[in-house]
């Protein structure tokens, strides 16, 4: 098998980094810039991202994996919010078939609980007419009876009735590298592992920046005829580094998911439900495969670069979900994995957390730099294109040169396929000679949806270079995202790229030690580097069940 390297391809993507100048520099891999780039592309600008760590890396990795309207957003009369992001997801699930899933919310309604039967049911009917939710989507109260049989595990001498709505799952960060693998195939330039540092000034408007490469420790800069920073929780370093940070800034506020096995938390369904003791939070708990998660927590936070787990954290969602599920006794030793981010929101006195708006917000500072803050993973598309529309007023000659925005009719790769059921049968057939499980292609087909089709095509190549290779769909899927989803470290893939350490946390440290050879020779690190990477891996992995 030959094929230039990871490394190999980076390095061609640096000369060109190095030697063009481009239209717009677009700063920041989460959700919010890879939106951005693809607006940008598809628009006609020269476009160039750059990601100082892994695309999603950020909080864009971290988050309840909801493409979804926010219901407790009404609780603060955030109507317009409701809207916008209730009707984008239609959008989102349109453009990413195989990574947005309808799923039914359950939420009960407990004894001494914050929510009645009345308030519920005007609530969700509310959302559902904002969201613009389909008619056959929309909310269905239950009595308690209903309630239980859709949700066993329940206390039933607690449950006095529920609602039923509609929600969308989704993988956050394969997300955001779809959106990344869309804007290149449009001709946007995207490099992770290259940080933005100082900016560049010509006759005080902003022209690029310096930058740091975190694979070679090279410094050198990158010109663009103008910027827009999409740096999530650091929005306000960069604005910090343009000397453009204003009264207005952002206030980051923590959250916290655990992930315990199915096994563990037995539910049947995924539910969002009071929390005990705390008046007016409410938690989700999520079925996914084999796991469960449940969260969020919801508190101030300063250090961006290091969200932790507390022990107070863990014990807040463990009551929390003991305390509607009593029979399920959870307990630490339960918990198989976690993650937590910030999230980047922008300051109003005296609010708490959990009250700070999650609506965007646009700076333009003197130097013409456009930042992006705020808002949520499913209006990221709409956040892209007023950050492209913004840009432009400031950039009257590319304007009239470019088009108007399209990206509610781009469909993300991936998305090629018209039937998931008999697109799987297919992949099935294909297998021919090569050992699979159907578990294993469908789970494939929910993280690259058509893209399968190129990792069945390496598991060939795989398996015919060693035939006593049990897992070369293993091994291709390691391929095909160092191939073409610029996995460099083992943490892009077994974090950010396959979701492992959070959904399969069990099958990490065997599937490290069977794709340990293939990292030097698909990537084309050098052993020494790989090494370091490893070790890094290994606290992060490590850092998943430690809560200080
Ligand atoms: P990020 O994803 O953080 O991306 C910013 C990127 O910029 C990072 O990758 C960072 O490394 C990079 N960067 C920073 N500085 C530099 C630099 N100097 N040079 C180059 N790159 C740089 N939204 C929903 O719609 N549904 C949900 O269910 C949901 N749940 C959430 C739950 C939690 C706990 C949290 C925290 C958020 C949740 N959100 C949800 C909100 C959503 O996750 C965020 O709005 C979104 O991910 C923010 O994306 P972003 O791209 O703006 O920021």
């Amino acid at each position: 098998m030959s094929f230039n390297t990871a490394i190999g391809q980076r390095n061609q993507k640096l000369s060109v980094i190095k030697n063009e100048k481009f239209d717009l520099l677009v700063i920041g891999g989460g959700v919010t810039g890879a939106g951005i780039a693809l607006d940008a592309a598809c628009r006609g600008l020269k476009t160039l991202l750059i990601e100082k760590d892994d695309y999603a890396s950020g909080t864009s990795s971290k988050s309840t994996k909801l493409i979804h309207g926010g219901l407790r957003y009404l609780k603060q009369f955030e109507f317009g919010l409701v809207r916008e992001v209730g009707r984008e997801r239609e959008i989102v699930w349109r453009n990413a078939p195989h990574l947005v899933h309808p799923e039914k919310m359950l939420l009960p309604l407990v004894k001494n609980g914050s929510l009645n039967k009345l308030g519920a049911s005007v609530g969700i009917y509310v959302y559902d007419y904002l969201a613009g939710v389909k008619s056959g989507e929309r909310r269905k109260m239950l009595s308690s009876e209903e309630t239980l049989k859709l949700e066993p595990l329940l206390d039933a001498k607690n449950v006095t009735g529920g609602a039923l709505y509609t929600e969308y799952r989704t993988d956050d960060a394969r997300l955001t590298i779809e959106l990344i693998k869309t804007a290149e195939n449009l001709g946007a330039l995207c490099i992770n592992y290259l940080k933005a540092d100082q900016p560049i000034y010509e006759n005080g408007k902003i022209k690029g920046f310096t930058t740091l490469d975190g694979i070679t420790g090279e410094a050198f800069s990158v010109r663009a005829e103008g910027v827009i920073n999409a740096a999530g929780p650091w929005v306000d370093e960069i604005r910090k580094a343009d000397a453009s940070l204003s009264n207005k800034h952002l206030k980051l506020s923590k959250g916290v998911h655990l992930v315990f096995s199915l096994e563990k938390l037995p539910v049947k369904q995924s539910l969002y439900f009071d929390v005990k003791g705390d008046k007016g939070r409410m938690i989700f708990v999520i079925p996914r495969g084999r796991a469960v998660y449940a969260g969020t927590t919801d508190t101030f936070y300063e250090d961006a670069d290091h969200p932790n787990v507390t022990q107070a954290d863990a014990t807040y969602i463990l009551n929390a979900v003991n305390a509607m599920f009593p029979d399920a006794k959870l307990v630490r030793s339960d918990i198989e994995s976690s993650w937590s981010g910030v999230r980047p929101l922008i300051m109003e006195a005296g609010k708490s957390a959990s009250e700070l708006s999650r609506k965007d917000e646009l700076f333009v500072s003197q130097s013409g730099m456009v930042s992006i803050a705020g808002g949520k993973l499913t209006g990221y598309r709409k956040m892209a294109e007023r950050s492209i529309d913004a840009w432009l007023k400031l950039h009257p000659y590319a304007a009239s040169n470019t088009k108007k925005c399209e990206t509610q009719n781009i469909r993300l790769t991936g998305s090629d396929f018209k039937n998931k059921k008999e697109f799987v049968q297919r992949l099935v057939d294909s297998c021919g000679q090569i050992p699979y499980s159907v578990i294993q292609l469908e789970n494939l087909f929910e993280k690259y949806g058509s893209e399968t089709e190129k990792i069945v095509a390496y598991a060939y190549d795989v398996f015919n270079g060693d035939r006593t290779c049990i897992n070369p769909l293993g091994k291709a899927e390691l391929l095909y995202t160092i191939r073409h989803e610029q996995v460099i470290k083992p943490e892009d893939y077994f974090v950010r790229r396959s979701g492992m350490v959070y959904f399969n946390r069990n099958q990490v440290e065997e599937m490290q030690i069977e794709l340990a050879s293939a990292w030097v020779d698909f990537t084309g690190l050098e052993e020494i580097k790989l090494q370091n990477y490893q070790a890094d891996f290994g606290h992060t992995l490590a850092k998943t069940l430690q809560f200080q």
